[in-house]
Parts: structure tokens; sequence; C-alpha cells
């Protein structure tokens, strides 16, 4: 018997995606079909050898390289990179590196309207979202504009092969987490549940491989595929519990980004399995599941915790006596997830958390 097809609606969001070792030679060719003819590069200090040679394979299309992109896109930097695309006549810009240079082109394409080419070089997925983010006085504004979509986005394994392995561990679990909210988003549908699953079963295959071996090109692939479905997902359907939790620890407490979504992941997902238990056996599924009795939040555990990352909260520096204010600002605003929260709920699963204990199936 076929399963019946639930309502549901879906919005496409309109980006082209040159995939494969090698397609950054394609970038030339890339520009002219967007019609620009002055690119401004993008890349973080760390990322300025990568700025110089993008702006180099540009030829007379780059016109210049603002290499001061940094996590979370404070607005001081957002105005000088915007203040220098104006004075360049920049009419595109190319962003490589990770969610920060992305959103670092995405805050000037906010009020330029100027498109963007982005080259990512992380797992981090912003390239295919619509989502920006700018922290002005310590506050970090988010919100969705169509504007700031990539309009081409060049996903060259080659290039992440420097990603050191901690943070591509922590980096693919972060767009794991993209996957595994959007199979119990509120928007939830049956292609970006299709997509979302695909993209955890990439990730789980490639990520054990490219920390052992980071150069190994096969697996650098695989993760770059995943990081690409996790991006979609993360663009398409709306997040939930976890995300929200991330964005609170991240904004008051400072904790890095991609290392705090590894942590928090499998807890968020303990929290939320009785309330979705389609998604919670997809996840599985995508993750190999060895034994039926392996749960969702067991095996994004197991995960982690194969690739060295960072398990515990405590270890990324929160303190015991933050936990209580954390639970609180958790639950100020109501949002969406399958599960209700509640303070006692948000409060027990932070502790674990902290704790960096194993869930329990
Ligand atoms: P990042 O961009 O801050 O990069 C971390 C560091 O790694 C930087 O120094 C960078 O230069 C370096 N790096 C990047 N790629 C490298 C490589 N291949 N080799 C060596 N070094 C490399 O980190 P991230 O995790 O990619 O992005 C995090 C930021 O992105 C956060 O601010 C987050 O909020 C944002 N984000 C936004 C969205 C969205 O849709 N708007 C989605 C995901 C993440």
């Amino acid at each position: 018997m076929t399963k019946t097809v639930p309502d549901f609606i879906y919005d496409s969001l309109p980006s082209r995606v040159v995939f494969g070792a090698g397609c950054l030679d394609r970038l030339p060719e890339e520009i002219d079909r967007l019609g620009a003819t002055r690119a401004l590069v993008l890349s973080t200090p760390e990322q300025h050898k990568e700025g110089c040679a993008i702006r180099d394979r540009l030829g007379s299309r780059g016109v210049g390289l603002f290499d001061k992109a940094l996590m979370h896109v404070p607005i001081e930097i957002a105005e000088q990179a915007r203040e220098q695309a104006k004075a360049l006549g920049a009419d595109c810009c190319v962003a490589v590196g990770g969610g920060s240079t992305t959103g670092l082109a995405k805050a000037i394409a906010l009020v330029s309207t100027l498109p963007i080419l982005a080259i990512p070089t992380t797992y981090a997925g912003s390239e295919m979202t619509p989502i920006w983010g700018i922290t002005e006085a310590g506050v970090k504004k988010t919100g969705r504009d169509p504007r700031v979509l990539p309009k081409t986005v060049l996903y060259d394994p080659t290039l992440t092969i420097t990603m050191p392995p901690l943070l591509s561990a922590t980096s693919g679990m972060n767009s794991i987490a993209h996957c595994v909210e959007a199979l119990y988003s509120k928007d939830a549908n049956p292609i970006i549940s299709l997509i979302a699953e695909e993209g955890i079963r990439a990730l789980a295959a490639g990520l054990p491989v490219v920390v052992k071996e980071p150069a190994n090109l096969e697996a650098r692939s695989n993760a770059l595929y995943g990081a690409w479905l996790g991006g979609m997902s993360l663009g398409a359907v709306g997040m939930a519990l976890h995300h929200k939790l991330c964005h609170t620890l991240g904004g008051t407490f400072n904790l890095p980004h991609a290392e705090t979504h590894t942590v928090v992941l499998p807890h968020a997902t303990a929290y939320t399995a009785s309330a979705s238990p389609e998604a919670m056996s997809r996840i599985s599924r995508a993750l190999g599941g060895k034994s039926a009795a392996t749960s969702a939040a067991q095996g994004l555990f197991n995960l982690a915790a194969s690739l060295g990352a960072p398990m515990s909260l405590a270890a990324l520096g929160l303190k015991a006596s933050d936990l209580d204010k954390a639970a609180e600002l958790a639950v100020q605003n109501p949002y969406y997830n399958p599960r209700p929260i509640t303070k006692e709920g948000i409060r027990a699963l932070l502790q674990d958390a902290f704790e960096g204990k194993r869930p329990v199936a």
C-alpha cells in the first residue's frame, strides 16, 4: 500500500550551483554569466591568500579584495565593506570562505542588491540561504531577504582540503543540524525531507574519513555535497529548538558557532524525539543505524564523538552558573518545536549538554 502524500507548501529558491573538484576554473565565465565586470572579492584575514588567488584568477574582472570578514558580521566591518564596494564601483561580490565571509557579502547585498557569487570553503551552508545576520552593539539581528541569496555557488571540494579536522568536524555537524531540524520543521515537506536525509547520509559518510585524511578528495566531495543539501534545508524551511538554543548560547555567552551546534544537537534531538518519530527514523537511517536500538540522538552523539569534536558545553567554556540564565533566555520568546518547550525540560537538556552526557535511548 502506498503512503498518503501529506498536504504541503514548497518554495524553491533560485540559485545556480556548480559542483566538482576543479570547478573554480569556471569562475571567470560564471562572473560573465552574471553580467558582471567588476567583482569585489571578500575573505577573512586568515584567508587573505585565498582571496588574492581568487582576485588574480578574475584578472581584469577583479577590482579589489576586502579581507576583514569576521564572525557574526559586525556592523562596522559591514559598513567598511559597503563603502569599498561603492568606491570601487563593484557590480558583484565574490565571497570565498565560510559563513562569516558569505555573511559579509550578504550585508553588502542587503543595501546594494549587488549579486553574490559564493565559493564556500566550510560546511556552514549560508550560501544557500536568504538569511542575513548583522551584529550591532553586541546584538545580532537576523532576517530573510531574497536579495542576499547568492546567485551562483561554486562548490569546489579541493578548496576544503585546508579546513582543519576540528573545523571540518564541527562545521559538518552544524550542517547536519540544518538537516535534522528540517525533518521536523513546521514547514517540513517531502522534497526538503529527501534533501535533508540525503544530506545527513553524505556528511556521515564523508566526515569520519575527512578528519583522518583531510586531503581525501572523495570524502571531501561527500561532505561538501552534504553541506550543500544542509544549506538548502536551512534556506527552505524554518528551524526549531536546536537552532534557538545555539543562537542564545552563541549570542549571550559568546560560545563558538559550529562547536555549540555540535555539542547541543544530540541533546536537542533527544528532547524532541518522542514528538517526531518519523523524523527520528529518517535520521537514524541516514546515520547508518547500525542497530535498531541506536536512537537518532545517540547516533548523532556517536558520530560527533568519533570525529573528535568537543562534546560538552563545559569544554566550550560555559560555566555551570550560566545554565539557569541560558534556560530562562531560551524560553523567553515562544517558537515552534514539535515537543513543546518547558523551562524545566530545557534546563535538563542544558545540564546534559553541559556535562556532555550520552543521550538515553
Ligand atoms: P567562519 O566562516 O567564521 O570560518 C572560521 C575560520 O575558518 C575563519 O578564520 C576562516 O577564514 C577559516 N576557514 C574557512 N574555510 C577554511 C578552509 N577551507 N581552510 C582553512 N581555514 C578556513 O566559520 P563558519 O562556521 O563557516 O561560519 C560561521 C558563521 O556563519 C556564523 O556567524 C553563523 O552565524 C553564520 N552562518 C550563517 C548562515 C546563514 O544562513 N545566514 C548559515 C550558517 C552559518
